[in-house]
């Protein structure tokens, strides 16, 4: 009795924060994806896939343990055998992961990679913001030039252009490196000490813990402080210097807008030297970013591999979905079927399946009615599934050994054999 209340109290729905994606939404998804296809290809970008979960050390050691992402949000579970696995919250640490075990460093460098994947992350769900998301990234490993910086912001800019978005903000910092950045944290700390009475809890802890991410902070109270912290770019020691003056100068050349924003940090510890993220105009929220990325110099030594400076960008799939209907860009609709076949009839349905098999052997789309209704109603669902044609076999064509091809918008229809009607919706393609 109990299992029954239960079962009947208990409906079936996706996950908190995860969502179905219905076949209307498809043309989107698809769309987004092509356009990623095509910019790395143009790029010498190539696709790499990684497991959907690794060891969760690879995650905690690459993202850093006092990120909101490993403190908070990370699906992690043991597997049988009991060791710590984690559904990956990012993209980067896998593809770093890849590079060392499969000693790419004896590629030729950099190393282009990019990746599709979906990404977990156990995050307060709102617009914007899922506890399943669609990462598009890339990365270039192996080359520590500025010139690459500038080539993956410039590929991150062109991607949202290539899908029509306009009216994009993109910021670009310097976090500097392991010599120049404890210095600026120590500035940074003093700053904050000063005034930790005004600080909301979360940055009183981030003070102890992670002072970079400060600058982050979203809250009313913190906004001012921030506004006159000192920046990370009056610290750069004269390497980091050179390289942020050569990216900026490189951005210029490529006619790139992008603004300074001294407040950008990025939430995964890995990054050094250029951070940059791509926003829509005048929305600041956390969730409004539709992409972000940087150099990540030390990684690949951390995670056990030799020093390998690298570069890479990641995408939100969603975000860009939401920015692409916001400013009313529709989606190439996916092609479907263009004929359908009606027919009437035990003996009609094994030439309607004969049919329909030998029209998909030729390239031709072609879907079968469902059995057991009358022709009119056969007609009224090919007219409801947006189908250009309909072969109808019924009584009279059995009899003549020949099907009626019909034009269901114009609604012409003519008598033919099988073979004169697949041959002139050949034609038709
Ligand atoms: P991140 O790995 O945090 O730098 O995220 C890269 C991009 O993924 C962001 O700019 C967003 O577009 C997207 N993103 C990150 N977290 C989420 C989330 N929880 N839900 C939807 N999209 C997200």
């Amino acid at each position: 009795m109990l299992s029954q209340v239960k079962r009947n109290e208990f409906s079936y729905r996706a996950p908190r924060g995860t969502s179905d994606i219905l076949p209307r939404e498809q043309g989107y998804w698809r769309y987004v994806e092509e356009r990623a296809h095509a910019i790395c290809q143009l790029h010498g970008y190539q696709r790499i896939e990684t497991p959907i979960f690794e060891d969760t050390r690879l995650f905690v050691r690459s993202i850093g343990e006092e990120t909101d992402i490993v403190a908070k949000e990370m699906y992690s579970f043991p597997d049988r055998s009991g060791a710590m696995m984690t559904l990956r919250p990012e993209g980067t640490a896998p593809v770093c992961r890849v590079y060392i075990e499969h000693g790419m460093h004896n590629l030729p460098q950099p190393v282009r990679l990019y990746y599709i994947a979906p990404i977990f992350r156990y995050e307060r769900p709102q617009a914007g913001r899922y506890r399943q998301h669609q990462q598009f990234g890339f990365e270039a490993i192996g080359d520590g030039n500025p010139a690459l910086d500038a080539e993956v912001i410039d590929m991150a800019w062109q991607f949202y252009h290539s899908l029509g978005l306009r009216g994009l903000w993109l910021k670009l910092n310097s976090i500097g490196c392991s010599s120049c950045r404890p210095s600026y944290l120590e500035s940074l700390k003093g700053y904050y000490a000063e005034r930790i009475e005004r600080l909301c809890p979360d940055c009183r802890r981030r003070l102890v813990q992670n002072p970079l991410r400060l600058l982050d902070c979203k809250k009313e109270s913190c906004v001012d402080i921030k506004e006159s912290a000192p920046r990370s770019i009056d610290h750069l020691c004269p390497r980091c210097q050179d390289h942020f003056q050569s990216v900026e100068k490189y951005l210029a050349l490529l006619d790139l807008p992008f603004n300074v924003d001294h407040r950008l940090v990025r939430g995964l510890d890995y990054y050094t030297r250029t951070v940059f993220e791509i926003q829509p105009q005048g929305e600041e929220g956390a969730q409004s970013t539709l992409g972000g990325g940087g150099r990540y110099d030390d990684l690949i030594e951390q995670l056990g591999g030799k020093p390998t400076p690298a570069v890479g960008f990641a995408a939100g799939v969603e975000r860009i979905i939401l920015n692409l209907k916001r400013q009313n860009i529709a989606a190439p609709v996916p092609p479907q079927p263009d004929v359908f076949i009606s027919y009437l009839g035990e003996e009609a349905k094994d030439k309607a399946i004969e049919y329909g098999s030998r029209l998909r052997r030729e390239g031709i789309g072609a879907i079968l009615a469902s059995s057991g209704r009358s022709l009119k109603a056969q007609l009224r669902q090919a007219n409801a599934l947006g189908m250009s044609y309909a072969i109808i076999i019924g009584e009279e064509e059995l009899g003549e050994g020949k099907v009626t091809l019909r034009d269901m918008v114009s609604g012409e229809q003519r008598q033919m054999s099988f073979e004169d009607a697949m041959k002139s919706l050949k034609e038709k393609q």
